[in-house]
């Protein structure tokens, strides 16, 4: 196996495995010519990329790869340490959390871009501690959301519709903020999740304007 070697995250906590960058991009070229009439797309979800757009360009070459998502794992609430929003509910009152999220959004915009689709804007709203606070109500953050897709509609880029979960006011709230463009993605971490719930969604685009590009992998655009 290439690449054995490891390295530290930025706060020396946790090891990360290198990306097999070469061993990805050799794997797609040899499948495109082994089978050219299948469309294979290439692709990265960047995490943080306002601040590991650098560390990442060493591993990779961004500009080579069909689509760069965009994505917001983790947050620095103090103490310097970012963590996972599902960590940071145990330790801080839920609506500080869904706040500090929402508002690192547009400074990851602005931040970088290398990005140009930004994905699952509800990734903190998947772990809010219903089990505390009962099912989680976007219309408490609504202004922070509108704001969040504000700032990623001004900067051109598109928002994927993450279909792991399905909510309305994704695709209702981005089109009245001025979003023009999305993307599809099942979040799918194994082969049988792939394009789950892409019926539900198409439903929702269409329902807001969104309509389908010319050809599969395009962004459905209103
Ligand atoms: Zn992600």
């Amino acid at each position: 196996m290439p690449h054995q070697r490891r390295f530290l995250s930025a706060d020396g906590a946790v090891e990360h495995p290198l990306l097999n960058a070469e061993g990805y991009l050799d794997s797609i070229d040899r499948f495109r010519r082994a089978f050219p009439d299948l469309v294979i797309r290439s692709g990265v979800e960047l995490g943080q990329p306002h601040l590991f757009e650098e560390a990442a360009g060493d591993l990779i070459d961004l500009s080579a790869l069909d689509l760069v998502l965009g994505s917001l794992h983790t947050l620095d609430m103090g103490g310097g340490l970012r963590a996972e929003p599902v960590t940071l509910y145990a330790e801080h009152p839920a609506a500080e959390v869904m706040w500090a999220y929402l508002e690192e959004v547009p400074r990851m915009v602005e931040g970088s871009d290398s990005f140009a689709v930004f994905t699952h804007i509800d990734y903190a709203a998947r772990t809010w501690p219903t089990w505390d606070l009962g099912p989680f109500d976007p219309r408490a953050f609504e202004e922070g959301f509108r704001r969040a897709m504000r700032s990623i509609a001004e900067r051109g880029r598109a928002l994927e519709m993450n279909t792991g979960r399905l909510w309305s006011w994704v695709p209702q709230w981005w089109a009245e903020e001025g979003g023009r463009a999305v993307t599809f993605g099942s979040d799918a971490h194994t082969p049988d999740a792939v394009a789950r719930n892409f019926p539900e969604a198409v439903a929702m685009l269409e329902h807001y304007g969104f309509r389908a590009g010319a050809n599969t992998w395009d962004y459905w655009v209103r």
